[in-house]
């Protein structure tokens, strides 16, 4: 049995990682936009890891015996300023996400609820990567002083892949 605060709390985190996917897809939109097409695959391979991290909470409710109530996703901004700017707005969102996944946990012991705590641990660490790859990107980005850097760090960017988390293998 989940507790009702629990599953209102999951299905709310099934949208958040929707909206992160969606915020992230603008992202790619507006590097595509610029020409910027590494940056842009580097986004759009993180909105796809947003919809598996969706999914992955869509699952345990499921598993759990719940059914998913998907509710409104927000509209991302439609206009960006700069890489410096995108990179800034990933890092205050990554640090949003974590202290929401980070409540649902704390909700999860106060409740006794192991299953959905040790549920949890997965993305307890994956958001300990998110904030450092934003970081990361962030400083890069930071550090851009002319269009010769910008290209490298695109090129660089370009490389990123996505890999389904093993998580939802067979299960997507
Ligand atoms: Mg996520």
């Amino acid at each position: 049995m989940l507790d009702k605060k629990l599953e209102k709390a999951l299905n709310e985190q099934v949208v958040k990682e929707f909206y992160s996917a969606y915020l992230y897809l603008a992202m790619a939109g507006w590097f595509e936009e610029q020409v910027l097409p590494g940056l842009a695959k580097w986004m759009r391979v993180q909105a796809q890891e947003e919809s598996c991290h969706a999914l992955i909470f869509f699952n345990y409710l499921c598993e759990k015996g719940v059914q998913p109530v998907l509710g409104a996703i927000d509209a991302p901004p439609p206009k960006f300023k700069s890489a410096t700017d995108i990179f800034k707005a990933v890092v205050a969102h990554e640090r949003v996400v974590t202290a929401s996944i980070h409540a649902i946990a704390d909700l999860a012991v106060q409740l006794r609820d192991h299953a959905t705590k040790q549920a949890l641990e997965w993305f307890v660490a994956e958001q300990v990567e998110e904030e450092a790859s934003a970081d990361a990107m962030l400083r890069q980005a930071q550090r851009l002083e002319d269009e010769k850097a910008l290209y490298l760090l695109d090129k660089d960017a370009g490389t990123r892949v996505f890999a389904l988390p093993p998580l939802l293998a067979g299960k997507i």
